[in-house]
């Protein structure tokens, strides 16, 4: 297998928090926000909302973090445009959106449909991409699609016709770690690519009598391949650099125990839980840097992505969390999870 050196430590993996506003019925029923922000600072207080905590606030620090004001376009900017750009240059990145069901990361990841100014982070890298390629002039490139889910351990792809199919991973020395027969398509603009996702978006739907439930329990990653040759004047021959961009819209990082966890439904919880504590020691063995062993082959999430994280690729995490006080648990448990990661 292909071996990922760890010498770029954890320069390329950026961690930040992001809270979303209180929604109207929050403000509706009164919740009390227990966030605090200092963006400067990159500083996070939680208020503890049980009256006799021993512990009234707890403080967390990130390189940066986003409070209910911040827009799509600024995230973009700020966060994730550097990642996309080294993509474009041929190397791998991935961005993953974190956090509780009812946070925002399919905001973050998609957006919000037919509003320009809240279109998340997918569809301003599609923008991103082929911007670029119209404004190269030496080189050609060639923008492939393809759009997975890994539900309970399962690799499923939701551009196939048969969508419920389960697929394999599999691994070759020339090409690393990849999804066998998930198809992939070519697209030369922004209009086809959308149209991939949005076909994507409806096969995963499809079948779900509750898309939040459903999407609470499953990842979903879109996935760019940006294929570039240029010819080279000097020794007259085509060079070809392959980036890869993972778009992954992880599952509710919720403890089960809210949803009532039994037979299926735990089964189904705790490997939400093992993938995702599974990325985390993936991510902090890999910002560590001293790890001799990055354990990739704990879950199909990591295994998955074994090539797109470490090594000379790019890693983004947006931690999601809500500012009400009834979410504190999970906000608190949130923000562990992304200090482990950073
Ligand atoms: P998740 O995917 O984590 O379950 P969603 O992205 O579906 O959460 O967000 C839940 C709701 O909150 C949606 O209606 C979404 O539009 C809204 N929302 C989330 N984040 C923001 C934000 N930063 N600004 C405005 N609305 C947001
Ligand atoms: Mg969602």
């Amino acid at each position: 297998s292909k071996s990922k050196g760890t010498s770029n430590k954890g320069e390329c993996v950026k961690v930040v928090v992001r809270c979303r506003p209180m929604n109207e019925k929050e403000t509706q029923d009164g919740h009390e926000r227990i966030v605090d922000m200092d963006v400067k600072r990159g500083a996070i207080e939680i208020r503890n909302p049980k009256g006799l905590a021993t512990e009234p606030k707890k403080m967390f620090t990130f390189d940066s973090i986003y409070d209910w004001n911040s827009k799509q376009v600024d995230l973009y900017e700020e966060t994730f445009r550097d990642l996309v750009e080294s993509v474009l240059e041929g190397f791998n990145g991935t961005i993953f959106a974190y956090g509780q069901t009812g946070t925002g990361k399919t905001f973050t990841m998609q957006g919000v449909k037919n509003d320009p100014e809240k279109r998340g982070v997918i569809p301003n890298s599609f923008e991103h991409v082929f911007q670029h390629i119209s404004r190269s002039e030496n080189q050609q490139y060639l923008v492939r699609a393809s759009y997975l889910e890994i539900y309970q351990e399962e690799i499923r792809d939701l551009l196939s016709k048969d969508h419920t199919r389960r697929l394999e991973l599999k691994e070759r020395p020339d090409t690393g770690v990849y999804v066998k027969d998930l198809s992939s398509f070519v697209t030369k603009s922004v209009k086809e690519i959308e149209h991939v996702m949005n076909v994507g978006n409806q096969n995963r739907a499809v079948g779900a009598t509750n898309m939040n439930e459903h999407s609470s329990r499953s990842h979903a990653i879109f996935i760019i391949t940006v294929e570039c040759s240029e010819l080279h004047e000097d020794d007259g021959e085509n060079h070809i650099r392959v980036g890869r961009l993972n778009l992954v819209d992880l599952a509710g990082s919720e403890r089960q125990s809210k949803t009532g966890s039994s037979g299926e439904r735990f089964k189904e919880a705790t490997k939400i839980n093992l993938s995702l504590s599974a990325l985390c020691n993936v991510i902090s063995a890999l910002v560590d840097g001293k790890s001799t062993h990055v354990p990739y082959r704990d879950s199909k999430l990591t295994r998955l992505l074994q090539d797109s994280l470490g090594g000379n690729a790019k890693t983004v995490m947006v931690a999601n969390i809500g500012p009400a006080s009834y979410n504190f648990d999970e906000t608190i448990s949130t923000l562990r999870y992304a200090n482990r990661a950073k």
